[in-house]
């Protein structure tokens, strides 16, 4: 019996592997993810009877309407006037108006001003800047203005509570110091910056009747090349305003999914990166505690990659994409915007395209040997990077309209454990699960609480229990063959991410 259900599992898997561009799902099916990247419900181990199958949560109508408003003639568009400033390194040119950052930086301020008109205020447009001293040795020649063009929504339920969408602007070649000649930066990265300007866009009628429960900024930013100056500088900001930054999500290099022989799979899957356990900037005794229950892979950022491919996976015959969560902190020996929110503390993921083409990447644009290389805009397909902004928007409007990530969640040492005295009462002795977490102060938006988990080796939560708006659980399952998340779900359906439970100093995990 149980080689007859592998074998099914498999024949399922192949049948979906060799189906490609095929994303109906069905809201019964375990198995989703077009590429088998995630075989949620499935697990036949450990055996259980704690909560059902996770079914992936549902997106109301209105925001799915909303995913089909992003243009991708509008994507190819702004991608282009991008590549025409010609440079848009971090020391390039700032007095012509044609030409370089500071004509990149002006067109971008005009433009999303225009763009958020519609939201009748509720979209604050600015351009803070700061003034970056030279440091040749990591490509600034001389020292410059990085200013980051962002857009921010106040919140009307939680409002320090924030979310933000990132996109580099500036643009380099081979020698990262050279800030005269071409960098058209059309993959790396105009097309993320274009995804940003259609967020403005389709939530700036939105948002004048109807701002999200929590804040949202969606920022251009600026010297991503040079050392994440842009994006170190936004989250600083914001760290040193004691704004509670739930979620960066940032996007670099969503131009192509195309991957002969693979295609058109690819041109339907985003990856996702995150930082696991942070040994840069976590204490040790928490990095003790995380190596010694085994739970590296359920970092804030990590939780947040969950979150958006299972979101994506219950509006993917809309969004028409698949998410695959790679967990490592980026690529191979590769960086980008996404790390300066660890650094202030706060999640963040990067989105990138399945299948980096080096050729057209960071190159100087030329014919060498017969080999064309540069990033110019005829290697962008403008219909992916418009996918690409679906799974955003969805992220963005769903997660900033959910309930506050749960905070303080964390498990008894005591119950479920070896007795400690000849007076430890008889039922700690169960090899259960006996979990807390804060209910204080009452989130409005709540209606109750979900313990989700999964088997340590599944990548995707699995389960899902109902435990309505108590503060404390006892489950029958070991806690040596499951991970246990927490997550808050709102009266309008949507979800929060999920908090992990983590024996000490839980507070890390949590608010
Ligand atoms: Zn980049």
């Amino acid at each position: 019996m149980r080689s007859l259900l592998d074998f099914a599992g498999l024949l399922c898997t192949a049948i979906l592997i060799f189906r490609p561009g095929v994303f109906a799902l069905s809201d019964h099916s375990p198995t989703f993810g077009s590429n088998g990247f995630a075989n949620w419900g499935s697990a036949t181990w450990p055996l259980s009877s704690v909560g059902v199958p996770l079914v992936p949560q549902t997106t109301d109508h209105e925001t799915l309407e909303l995913l089909k408003q992003i243009d991708s003639k509008r994507i190819q568009s702004a991608i282009q006037t991008l590549v025409n400033f010609g440079t848009r390194h971090t020391a390039s040119d700032t007095t012509s108006p044609t030409r370089g950052i500071g004509a990149a930086r002006k067109w971008l301020l005009s433009e999303m001003t225009g763009l958020a008109k519609p939201s009748n205020g509720a979209m604050n447009v600015s351009m803070p800047c700061y003034f970056q001293a030279a440091q040749p040795s990591s490509g600034m020649p001389i020292g410059a203005d990085v200013c980051n063009v962002q857009v921010e929504i106040k919140g009307a339920v939680d409002p320090n509570r924030t979310y933000v969408y990132t996109g580099h602007y500036d643009s380099r070649r081979l020698n990262n110091s050279n800030n005269m000649d071409d960098a058209p930066g059309a993959d790396d990265n105009a097309s993320a910056v274009s995804i940003a300007l259609e967020l403005v866009r389709i939530l700036a009628p939105i948002v004048a009747k109807n701002p999200p429960a929590a804040s949202i900024i969606i920022a251009a930013v600026s010297g991503e090349e040079q050392g994440l100056y842009g994006s170190n500088f936004l989250a600083q900001t914001l760290k040193n305003a004691s704004v509670n930054v739930q979620g960066n999500f940032n996007d670099d290099i969503v131009g192509s999914g195309s991957n002969a022989p693979f295609d058109p799979q690819n041109q339907h899957t985003v990856r996702i990166f995150g930082a696991g356990t942070d040994y840069l900037t976590l204490p040790a005794r928490i990095i003790t505690e995380i190596i010694a229950t085994g739970y590296q892979d359920d970092t804030p950022a990590r939780h947040l990659g969950r979150y958006v491919q299972e979101l994506n996976a219950g509006a993917a015959f809309v969004t028409d994409m698949d998410v695959a969560l790679i967990y490592k902190p980026d690529r191979f020996h590769r960086g980008g915007d996404h790390e300066s929110f660890p650094k202030a503390g706060f999640p963040g993921i990067r989105f990138t395209e399945p299948q980096e083409d080096f050729y057209h990447q960071h190159q100087d644009p030329r014919t060498q040997d017969g080999v064309i290389y540069g990033d110019e805009i005829e290697y962008v397909d403008f219909d992916y990077t418009a996918r690409v902004g679906r799974v955003n928007l969805l992220s963005l409007w769903s997660i900033a309209n959910a309930p506050a990530t749960p905070s303080n969640f964390t498990y008894d040492v005591n119950i479920g454990f070896l007795a400690s005295s000849l007076t430890t009462p008889a039922d700690y002795l169960d090899n259960i699960i006996k979990l807390y977490w804060n209910t204080n102060p009452v989130d409005p938006l709540l209606d109750y609480y979900e313990i989700v988990w999964r088997p340590m080796s599944s990548q995707q939560w699995t389960h899902m229990v109902n435990v309505g708006t108590q503060n404390t659980t006892r489950l029958p399952i070991s806690k040596d063959n499951a991970v246990f998340g927490l997550r808050a779900v709102g009266k309008n359906g949507k979800k929060s991410p999920a908090t992990y439970a983590l024996a000490v100093e839980s507070e890390y995990f949590g608010s």
